[in-house]
């Protein structure tokens, strides 16, 4: 089973990852918790690459093009191997994140980054995906707090706010893969919710 976390800046994905995985866990099912960008030693350098845009002044399509090598090494090294080892596998972002910020975010088109992203994965799709949704004015607020936060600042709140629309775009637009939930409602309500879908397709 294949779960992606996906969200805005601030939602609260780690944390869900984490208690996830930390449920399944006691209850004797093996997962593992990884993410993007950065979930493997070629995409931790691709990841300080993507993430100092002020410094390298990466154009859009390469920067599209980075995080789809980013998830095309996940994939391979990590999504894939565990999968076939019967694992489930919980990934804080996925493709979605590449559709919001960079198709939607940076206005390159979700068509083409949907076709790099589905090349560099060789199609592999969540089972399921859970958007921990809010307003970029709380999610932003929430980031704020953390260490090296200055790269929010360089993003408009319209970026973010057309990242926050994909999100819930995609999510309409297929129902029966998407668990949507309110991410400024409590951490332990959420966790509650995540568990309760998960379970069902487990049944655990
Ligand atoms: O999820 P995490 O905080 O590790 O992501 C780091 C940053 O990378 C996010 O703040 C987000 O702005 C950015 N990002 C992006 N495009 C993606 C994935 C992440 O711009 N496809």
């Amino acid at each position: 089973l294949f779960i992606a976390f996906e969200g805005g800046e601030g939602a609260g994905k780690s944390t869900q990852v984490r208690l996830l995985c930390e449920w399944l866990t006691a209850r004797g099912r093996p997962a593992r918790a990884t993410f993007e960008p950065g979930g493997t030693p070629a995409g931790a350098a691709v990841r300080a690459i993507v993430l100092d845009r002020a410094h390298t002044g990466l154009s859009p399509r390469a920067e599209a093009l980075l995080y789809a090598a980013d998830r095309a090494q996940h994939a391979h090294a990590v999504l894939r191997p565990a999968l076939g080892a019967g694992e489930v596998v919980v990934t804080d972002r996925y493709v979605d994140s590449s559709l919001a910020y960079q198709g939607a975010g940076r206005t390159i088109g979700l068509d083409d980054v949907a076709a790099i992203s589905r090349w560099a994965t060789l199609g592999l799709r969540p089972d399921l995906t859970v958007l921990l949704d809010l307003p970029p004015e709380t999610g932003l607020a929430r980031a704020r707090g953390r260490a090296a936060a200055d790269r929010l600042e360089s993003e408009s709140l319209e970026f973010h706010q057309r990242v926050r629309d994909t999100f819930r775009t995609l999510a309409a637009a297929a129902p029966g893969r998407y668990l949507v939930l309110d991410a400024t409602r409590g951490v332990e309500e959420l966790a509650a919710d995540v568990r309760e879908r998960v379970g069902a397709l487990l049944e655990v």
